[in-house]
């Protein structure tokens, strides 16, 4: 039997009985990251990288039966060896090796091979079998380098500032809302959090990561029309645009930070202004590249543009490439 399998529960590895990233309630998991795609609650246990124990426990419940694993420090489960490499997705993301009797899988979650500052640069693993995503999976996709973005998002802030309006920044809470505090200019303003972002962020600060001055927007009315206030940058996740913290502020631009912003009109989309495209994800060039470095002659292809990418490695790298469904994935950046 193969060392890992695909089961509607998700990836198996039978010999270690453990799954990856379970969609259902299961004994024992992996998981390569604390999205809420990929981390479940009502596991009997969690496996996840030591950096990432305490952003799984904020999203899961403090109860929770959860081990850290270093990165590169090695298990056995049953003989399988099992460790976790950067995936480079967001703080604690890892991509999960296993190995047994000279058969090496890895499987990916969601991976980007920039290094953005922020958590551990992605690292290639050798391996016959390789599982990677393809959210962003089309060739039309193709980032620009951070820097440049974040040049470009500053300057929309000082813009706002000088102007009098409240710059908003949209972002997921979990590594992208922490991206892109770890390069905004405090020279422009304050950064304050909508509460969830608040609460990833002292997850993460607990362990190890750094990205610069912030504070939590108050649960009582913030005078955002204050001079201050006007020239500070608060940052969202997209769910809360239309809340009530939104309510208070006065003039104000908003903008969202996706790699989806790469194929949705910035303008009069949804009630934002501006559009910035970045993403935690690897772009089409990215993905070729990760797949190729691992040497994987086995690729299984999920989440995203499954068909399309899995189809180019086949024709174009001479790939075993095929895509695998396990269970329902919701596409999500998160
Ligand atoms: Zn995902
Ligand atoms: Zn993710």
């Amino acid at each position: 039997m193969s060392l890992v399998v695909f089961t509607e529960l998700g990836f198996y590895c039978p010999q270690a009985d453990v799954y990856i990233d379970p969609l259902r309630k299961v004994s024992r998991a992996i998981v390569t990251h604390a999205h809420s795609d990929h981390a479940r609650p009502g596991m009997g246990h969690y496996l996840c990288e030591s950096s990432g124990v305490e952003i799984l426990k904020l999203r899961l419940g403090k109860g929770i039966s959860v081990q850290g694993l270093a990165y590169g420090e090695t298990i056995y489960m049953n003989g399988v060896e099992i460790a976790l490499f950067p995936a480079g997705h967001v703080p604690g993301s890892a991509q999960v090796r296993l190995s047994y009797l000279g058969e090496v899988w890895v499987i990916s979650g969601d991976y980007k091979t920039v290094a953005d500052g922020l958590s551990p640069a992605f690292e290639s693993v050798q391996c016959h079998h390789f599982v990677t995503e393809s959210t962003f999976g089309l060739p039309i996709f193709h980032w620009r380098p951070q820097m440049e973005v974040f040049h470009d998002m500053n300057t929309w802030w000082q813009r706002n500032a000088e102007n009098g309006f409240t710059s908003i920044m949209l972002g997921y809470s979990l590594g992208k809302a922490q991206r892109i505090m770890k390069y905004l200019d405090r020279n422009i303003g304050d950064v304050i959090c909508h509460s969830a972002i608040a609460d990833a962020n002292m997850a993460l600060e607990s362990s190890g990561f750094t990205f610069g001055s912030w504070t939590e927007a108050g649960k009582a009315v913030v005078d955002f029309s204050s001079d201050s206030l006007s020239r500070s940058l608060l940052i969202c996740p997209p769910n809360a645009l239309n809340g009530p913290l939104m309510q208070q502020i006065g003039k104000h631009s908003v903008a969202n930070c996706s790699g989806w912003m790469a194929v949705r009109k910035s303008k009069n989309w949804g009630g934002v202004d501006e559009g910035f495209v970045l993403s935690d994800h690897a772009d089409w060039p990215q993905l070729i590249d990760a797949v190729s470095a691992s040497g994987a002659e086995h690729v299984y292809v999920t989440h995203g543009f499954t068909e399309v990418f899995s189809r180019y490695l086949t024709e174009n790298l001479s790939l075993q490439a095929e895509v695998v469904r396990v269970g329902h994935w919701n596409r999500t950046e998160e």
